[in-house]
């Protein structure tokens, strides 16, 4: 399925709207529970309320957790076990979705906890490179070094001796994690996170992308349309990829911390560093596709987007430059759980898809779940769309 040489050309139509095969992998129960989490996450302040009872009830020792893991751990998740995520995967796999394992440990900062989370990394590449149907693993910086650290050296501050080793430790992780990859010729996504983090996360991304994306590209950096920036930053990026012979590694978002970002230029009395409105971030995520489009040569992408027609957009430029569709320098992301419609309709017409999995123990999951949620009820329209084909398919379902 992900043999890099065989580029076969599909003709097959796309659509969005085709809900039977968005949820072939559900069964009618499946799909109630999930018309019954998209339901209740309409409302912003049930979330708020139910994602707070939830972390106080786990928290205080209340056997809830079987009911959480049941629900929305469900839903979002592939599972707390190694055998229950392989059992997502494959499913995955068998509809020719690709996973891309989230390791997403969050919480405790401390060098311990980088190791472990280094550790893990580790073990997704391994697991990698012995499963096709595991394309690529993905990390956050900040999961394997001190966000503050970061955020001094973003801002160019002088370090402290300890900061300095610690530093040093940061480095060392991520060259070791690079290096496995590619050694496992598997890439590595690098997540893009705040502003203030993002500095010292781009001089390391652009250091192991020079090292370790000399044929193919291994190390992925990330792009936030939603900052105002980025297209310039693209640019420069290709450049420097054309100069020093190198393939580019980019994954497009268009950025997950709106309001902190704002709230922060508000409170500092800096510029805000993201676009005044949704429709200049929309812009910005397409003239991306378009430059990427003009320099396919040295670049590989992938979309990380719900949204239809950022990726309607990509399909119809590599139309238009006669580009197949399971052209191995072009992947699409959804988040598991979430834009089935996108994820299984783009892979049935052979285009190169992919989901990000996260996996763990439920306790660990649940600030993400909360995002999920909460994230969900703040973009307009995302959760009604999702709900309206969650009830389109029901009634299919029932009419046949
Ligand atoms: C596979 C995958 C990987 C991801 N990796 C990352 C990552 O590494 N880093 C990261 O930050 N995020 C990441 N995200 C999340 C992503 O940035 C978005 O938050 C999310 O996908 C929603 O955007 P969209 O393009 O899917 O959908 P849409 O619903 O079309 O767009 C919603 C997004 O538009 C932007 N937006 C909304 N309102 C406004 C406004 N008023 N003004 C300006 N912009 C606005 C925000 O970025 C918002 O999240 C990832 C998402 C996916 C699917």
């Amino acid at each position: 399925m992900y043999d890099r040489k065989t580029c076969k050309k599909f003709k097959t139509p796309v659509s969005f709207k085709n809900t039977a095969v968005a949820f072939k992998n559900k069964s009618d129960r499946e799909l109630l529970l999930a018309y019954l989490i998209f339901s209740l996450t309409k409302s912003p302040f049930l979330v708020k309320f139910l994602s707070q009872a939830a972390k106080f009830t786990m928290a205080i020792g209340l056997p809830v957790k079987p009911l959480i893991k049941a629900t929305v751990f469900k839903q979002f998740c592939g599972g707390e076990k190694k055998e229950e995520y392989l059992n997502v995967i494959g499913k995955l796999g068998r509809a020719a979705i690709g996973t891309i394992l989230d390791y997403s440990v969050e919480g405790r900062q401390d060098e311990d906890v980088f190791e472990n989370t280094q550790k893990g990394l580790l073990n997704i590449i391994e697991q990698a490179r012995k499963n096709d149907n595991i394309p690529c693993a993905c990390m956050k910086m900040t999961a394997i070094g001190s966000g503050d650290l970061l955020e001094k050296v973003t801002a160019g501050k002088t370090l402290s001796k300890v900061e300095k080793q610690a530093w040093e430790k940061l480095t060392a992780r991520l060259e070791r994690i690079c290096k496995t990859a590619c050694e496992a010729g598997k890439p590595i996504y690098i997540d893009a996170e705040e502003s203030w983090v993002q500095g010292a996360i781009d001089r390391l991304a652009e250091q192991m992308m020079l090292k370790y994306n000399k044929k193919k590209a291994i190390v992925f950096t990330t792009l936030q349309l939603y900052r105002w920036d980025r297209i310039d930053y693209f640019k420069k990026l290709i450049a420097h990829a054309r100069k020093h012979f190198y393939i580019l590694g980019i994954k497009i978002v268009r950025g997950a911390y709106l309001e902190k970002e704002r709230e922060r230029a508000r409170d500092l009395g800096y510029p805000s560093p993201v676009n005044s409105s949704k429709a200049a971030t929309d812009d910005e995520y397409n003239r991306a596709i378009n430059v990427f489009i003009d320099n396919i040569n040295v670049t590989e992408i992938c979309l990380g987007t719900h949204n239809e027609s950022s990726c309607q957009l990509l399909m119809n430029c590599m139309a238009a430059k006669d580009i197949p569709n399971n052209h191995p320098h072009i992947y699409f992301s959804q988040l598991f759980g979430m834009s089935d419609n996108i994820s299984y309709n783009l892979a049935q017409a052979g285009y190169n898809v992919s989901k990000y999995l996260p996996f763990g123990p439920v306790e660990s999951t649940l600030p993400y779940l909360a995002r999920r949620a909460e994230e969900n009820t703040a973009i307009a329209g995302q959760m009604s769309k999702e709900l309206e084909i969650i009830v389109k398919e029901r009634k299919r379902r029932k009419t046949t």
